[in-house]
């Protein structure tokens, strides 16, 4: 009960157009299936043989989202089902997903990562390259760009953290008058989604504070 508890606690406090993603990474399947049975239907994973063996057991009415790092080489372990791929960032990685995605006759939804936190740990695509990125996947068929991912600094000072989203959603909002059909910014995860919808977030990524502490 706990899971769906927190689930429908997170959810009475979001507007309507934040969609809620259950990270259930490293979570077993029973843990999901509370989470489905409270009418969770997207969740965020972030390793594709994790969310293939996932996909292969729990109901097929699941939307899977990947929001780990993603190696070129495994994209066709994924292709068949993903539901949106949060974490592109390279030119390398879009041919490949639109290879895939071609192969099984879908076309899959994406976003571009950015990096915004000044950490050197975390991936993503530098802001100033962006536009060339997306004038080059124009020509792909099999792949759609759908918006921005970025995750935040890990601190505890959140006027670093809103600033970082601040950048990013000012970033979003300019690139959305040139590709009018972009209309998901990913941004918030457990310790600052409150702060991600206040500087215009339209998804957040909740792992621990559904499912509870990963080991
Ligand atoms: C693990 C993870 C989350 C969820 O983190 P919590 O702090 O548990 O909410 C969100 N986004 C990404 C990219 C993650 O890897």
């Amino acid at each position: 009960m706990k899971i769906s508890n927190n689930i429908q606690k997170i959810k009475s406090t979001l507007p309507n157009h934040i969609s809620l993603i259950a990270v259930s990474k490293t979570k077993p399947n029973s843990d999901l299936l509370e989470a489905y049975d409270s009418g969770q239907r997207i969740f965020g994973e972030n390793k594709i043989q994790d969310m293939s063996k996932k996909w292969d057991s729990l109901p097929k009415d699941i939307e899977w989202h990947m929001i780990g790092h993603v190696q070129t080489n495994k994209v066709k372990y994924m292709a068949p089902f993903v539901s949106l791929i949060h974490t592109v960032d390279s030119l390398k990685l879009i041919i490949e997903i639109n290879k895939q995605a071609l192969k099984n006759n879908r076309i899959i939804d994406c976003l571009i990562q950015i990096r915004i936190a000044e950490e050197e740990t975390k991936f993503g695509l530098p802001e100033n390259q962006l536009e060339d990125l997306l004038e080059s996947v124009i020509a792909l068929k099999s792949i759609k760009i759908r918006g921005l991912m970025g995750m935040a600094s890990f601190t505890s000072d959140d006027l670093k953290v809103r600033s970082e989203f601040n950048k990013l959603s000012k970033l979003f909002n300019k690139i959305k008058k040139k590709y009018s059909n972009l209309d998901i910014l990913s941004m918030g995860m457990s310790s600052d989604y409150a702060i991600a919808i206040e500087e215009g977030s339209t998804m957040i990524r909740v792992g621990s504070k559904i499912f509870g502490e990963r080991n």
